[in-house]
């Protein structure tokens, strides 16, 4: 359900740090004038106009496929978690009580090498014994559900969240895992055929690290197990139907519906005993799942749990495992050239990121902590008084545009405007902090640190299943460059995102409206759109569009898609106008509603002009600085066809040019290559 913002296109970007940044100066109002080529024609192209400069003497390192002013803003954030870790580290004692404290010893304990060398694989001593004297399926399923809390693996993900069905009230979602692959395509398409025989030796290679006998051997039966998971699991297009992934089951219909799997156990290990149904999620792959494992021979369980164990604690223990780790997750799988700096290593560890779409990222750690102790530094609360101002222009905006909306139906844009209104847009950090006072941390205890955490962090979510559901809660930390649409009918813009060039308390409004405000935009549109629709204003699974206003939308759209499908960004690739329509479609909704948003803003007072520049030329110059940045050929090739969202150019040029406003802040004309014809600008939002 959940649209990132900007996931696809950064997450291939940020595996490695450059060294040869360009550091844009951003002024007094909050342009890096530097790097724009004003003598450029705008109405040719926008995105050179505002970038130019900085696009001609930035080189893209060589460890990277792209360079850009958002990858500096994810620099800035670790360099500042690393600074105020290490000055934790330096003022904390060994067994610390208050929460910098603990960031601080959990820091110094993850920088001791010497200590994680000496330490050996003793640390995972615990699960390793466990699994040895494992006698039944039963004990293995019950270490299965100790997933939420050790490095054991499981065939099934146990996980909470709100009821999508009923959401007042949160949930147990139990769904298909078990692969070590990124997806089950690894296992059963021979174009991966390298890549799995790559991974077999990893799991020879981590069986060897930790003395499990019969390594080679056992490797390949690790790998044999989960092909044989891999067929019975879904496909990741199946995956994403909400409505085939929503079944509810009590527990003894599940268990009759998986023999092979002792679901008591499971939820025993999980500490969720006293739960009386589940919310399963790709359904006819349990009972595949269950009797592939209870087919599979107790040695064959018995080396896939303590190789998984080896891989999963491999960042927390000697430096042969972290070496084993980074050749195949890192290298072979991300393709990253050369590991990252172990202090980035403790940055990410015990700072996490974003929990939702990438648990593993927060496992264990001190996220939420850690946020709150980087946004007393990094996020006054005047700058949260200053984004949350402007959200509510935002919101103000689109509810004026939606009133005044000429293709919905009245019941229809009733429903939007109800959605509307329930929305909750949060921006910095949570309003509540999460305790972790309960926490032991030690600074000689960097695995058993990592467990407690999970352990706190578990019973948390465990122990509100039957409260109200948390409105206010947030999925992605403070401290994380990135923004998400979330299942509580909210759009979270962390601190990490709310930086320079995305946001700058003590820039001139415009730019800050242009640049964050259309992202918001962007957001907010999402909600309320082909994939929105399916999401009503009590935040339930329903379909609140006729079949007349989709109807409607798919011809605008469709004028669009036209539009994008003739970028050529590289000569003979084209951008796919199918592919990034939902997100083509946001970005134009984004920049519109904050072009708007500003206005009211203004509240009938003329905008102050600044360096010679009106205030829409510059909401629309702070949007180009907002995607400043480029990226490989390679990278391109590979976008156009995977990635939804179009490339950085056009979500600037794309964009601009279906806005009446921006003809008359730059003058464009026919003739220009960007200029459209009125009755061919796509109006949407
Ligand atoms: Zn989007």
């Amino acid at each position: 359900m959940k649209s990132i913002f900007f996931a696809a296109t950064i997450a291939a970007l940020v595996a490695t740090s450059a060294l040869c940044a360009d550091k844009p100066q951003y002024g007094v109002w909050g342009f890096d004038t530097a790097g724009a080529d004003f003598k450029a024609n705008p109405g040719n192209d926008f995105f050179r106009y505002a970038n130019g400069a900085w696009l001609d003497r930035t080189q893209i390192p060589s460890d990277k496929p792209g360079y850009s002013l958002r990858l500096i803003m994810t620099d800035t954030v670790e360099a500042r978690l690393n600074e105020l870790m290490a000055k934790a580290a330096a003022e904390s004692g060994s067994d610390p009580s208050d929460l910098q404290g603990k960031v601080g010893a959990f820091y110094k304990a993850f920088m001791d090498e010497k200590r994680v060398e000496s330490l050996g694989t003793k640390p995972i001593a615990p699960e390793l014994d466990a699994v040895r004297d494992a006698k039944t399926p039963s004990v293995f399923a019950g270490l299965m559900g100790r997933n939420t809390v050790d490095f054991n693996p499981s065939i099934f993900n146990v996980f909470t969240d709100v009821d999508l069905k009923d959401p007042k009230r949160y949930a147990v979602y139990v769904s298909q895992a078990g692969l070590g692959l990124p997806d089950r395509d690894y296992y059963l398409e021979p174009s991966f055929a390298a890549t799995k025989a790559l991974y077999q030796a990893h799991a020879a290679k981590l069986l060897k690290l930790i003395a499990w006998p019969d390594a080679d051997a056992r490797a390949k039966d690790i790998v044999d197990f989960e092909t044989k998971i891999a067929a019975a699991s879904w496909t990741k297009a199946q995956d994403r139907d909400v409505n085939a992934t929503y079944n509810h089951m009590s527990i003894p219909d599940l268990q009759a519906f998986t023999p092979g799997f002792d679901w008591k156990a499971f939820l025993a290990g999980a500490s969720l005993s006293d739960r009386v149904r589940l919310i399963v999620a790709e359904k006819s792959a349990f009972p595949k799942i269950a009797a592939v494992y209870s087919a599979a021979l107790p040695d064959t369980i018995r080396a896939w749990f303590a190789f998984h164990i080896a891989d999963s604690a491999a960042l927390y223990l000697p430096r042969s495992f972290v070496d084993a780790y980074f050749e195949l997750h890192e290298k072979t799988l991300a393709g990253q050239k050369t590991q990252v700096a172990r202090w980035k290593r403790a940055v990410h560890l015990i700072g996490g990121n974003d929990c939702d779409m990438i648990p593993s990222d927060c496992f264990g750690s001190l996220s939420w902590g850690v946020g709150q102790l980087y946004t007393a530094v990094y996020f006054p609360p005047e700058a949260k008084a200053k984004i949350e101002d402007l959200v509510a222009h935002l919101k103000a905006a689109y509810r004026t545009r939606l009133e005044n909306n000429d293709w919905m139906s009245p019941q229809t844009k009733a429903e939007a405007l109800k959605k509307l209104d329930t929305y909750n847009i949060k921006v910095g950090y949570p309003d509540h902090p999460r305790d972790y006072s309960k926490v032991v941390v030690r600074d000689d205890d960097l695995v058993g640190d990592v467990r407690r955490a999970a352990a706190v962090d578990w019973a948390f979510y465990v122990g509100r299943l039957d409260g109200p559901v948390d409105r206010q809660d947030w999925s992605m930390t403070p401290q994380t460059n990135d923004a998400y649409n979330g299942s509580l009918r909210d759009i979270v813009f962390p601190a990490g995102i709310l930086q320079a060039p995305m946001f700058d308390a003590n820039a001139d409004a415009a730019i800050n409206f242009g640049a964050i405000g259309g992202v918001i935009g962007h957001e907010m549109t999402h909600g309320f759109d082909d994939q929105g629709r399916k999401i009503d204003a009590e935040g339930a699974l329903r379909d609140w569009w006729t079949a007349e206003d989709a109807k409607k939308f798919e011809v605008r759209a469709a004028m669009l898609g036209k539009q994008y499908s003739q970028f050529e960004p590289i000569p003979g690739v084209h951008v796919d106008g199918a592919l990034t329509m939902g997100e083509n479609i946001a970005d134009l909704g984004g920049l519109t509603l904050a072009l708007e948003a500003y206005h009211e803003s203004l509240k009938g007072k003329p905008a102050p002009v600044i360096d010679g520049l009106t205030g829409d030329q510059r909401v629309f110059l702070g949007w180009a600085q907002a995607w400043r940045g480029k990226v490989t050929d390679a990278y391109v090739k590979r976008q156009v066809v995977s990635d939804p969202h179009s490339p950085r150019q056009f979500r600037v040029n794309g964009v601009v040019h279906n806005i009446d406003a921006w003809y008359v802040a730059f003058g464009v004309k026919p003739g220009d290559k960007l200029y459209v014809a009125p009755q061919d600008r796509v109006r949407i939002w």
